[in-house]
């Protein structure tokens, strides 16, 4: 597993993560084993969120006497995030999470709260030691202007976005917008949530070509692609042992230009949507 530096803060974090959007609704056991098994092979960004449902709950399972392994992620619901809500969503998280501490809290989509209140409460939290950084998730580069006049330079860990092969809208401005002020981007749904490139279309051909003479997984080749970029983390969610094995072998391989270039034609960035696509 490859590790990068997480935005500006001082952690190095795993370039493929565990997403947990889901995790609840199936077999528990299996689902606390996956995680535990994407941290022993170096997996140890996890990102959750208090919108997951009892995700929290399992995370808290797979993390028990491990807590210092994981890059723990969590996330405020806008209709949450004002000064004091975004403080008591905080610690609601850390008690279902059973940890003393975040290491990076975000704002999951922008709300009505002003981003002054959020962001005044993530610095209590900051200083309270209740989160070790802050981001946001689903800002266009416009908001990210907005939230760097509030925030000021070097506040801001990351920005959670929707990237996969099929849909590669930040590449235009928030992925240029994110390397220059040193924010790291999560790549949230890799696999395209349901979605995935079926073998038999010409994108999905392309990519098996291209795994099978690496002798990887379609997937794997997916994910290397994604995290091409250095700043790039995709942290796809995986609910079997099996699943995260070969997503954490995709933190091992690097692609050729030759075959990234192959890529970059078979699922082509298109033009610049109106509004930053999100799921
Ligand atoms: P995803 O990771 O793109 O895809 C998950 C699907 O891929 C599941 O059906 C999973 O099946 C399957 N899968 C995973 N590894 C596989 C493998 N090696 N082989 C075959 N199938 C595999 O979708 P996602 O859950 O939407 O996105 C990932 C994470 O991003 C979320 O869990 C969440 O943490 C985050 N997210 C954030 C936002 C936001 O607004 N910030 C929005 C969406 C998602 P199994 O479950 O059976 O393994």
């Amino acid at each position: 597993m490859q590790y990068r530096k997480f935005g500006n803060t001082s952690h190095d974090v795993s370039i493929i993560g565990q997403g947990t959007w889901y995790l609840d609704r199936g077999d528990r056991k299996q689902a606390v084993a996956a995680l535990r098994r994407g941290l022993d092979l170096g997996m140890t960004h996890i990102d959750t969120a208090e919108m997951y449902g009892d995700a929290e709950l399992v995370i808290a399972e797979a993390i028990d006497g491990r807590r210092d392994e994981a890059y723990l992620v969590s996330k405020v619901l806008p209709s949450n995030a004002s000064r004091r809500g975004t403080i008591t969503a905080c610690e609601r998280s850390l008690k279902r999470l059973k940890t003393d501490r975040l290491d990076c809290y975000l704002l999951h989509w922008q709300g009505s709260f002003p981003l002054s209140d959020t962001v005044e409460a993530f610095e209590q939290l900051v200083s309270a030691g209740k989160i070790r950084s802050w981001g946001v998730s689903n800002f266009d580069a416009g908001d990210l202007d907005e939230l760097l006049t509030v925030a000021g330079e070097g506040k801001i860990a990351c920005n959670q976005v929707l990237y996969h092969l099929q849909e590669r809208a930040i590449e235009h401005a928030v992925i240029p917008w994110c390397a220059e002020h040193g924010v790291a981007v999560v790549a949230y749904s890799p696999f395209g949530h349901n979605d995935f490139p079926d073998q038999r279309s010409k994108g999905g051909a392309v990519l098996q070509t291209i795994a099978k003479r690496l002798g990887v997984s379609t997937r794997q080749v997916a994910l290397a692609f994604l995290a091409r970029e250095t700043h790039v983390f995709p942290i796809p969610k995986a609910s079997s042992m099996e699943h995260a094995a070969e997503n954490a072998a995709a933190g091992d391989l690097v692609l050729s230009a030759d075959d990234i270039a192959a890529l970059d034609q078979a699922f082509p960035r298109g033009p610049k949507p109106r509004s930053l696509p999100m799921l």
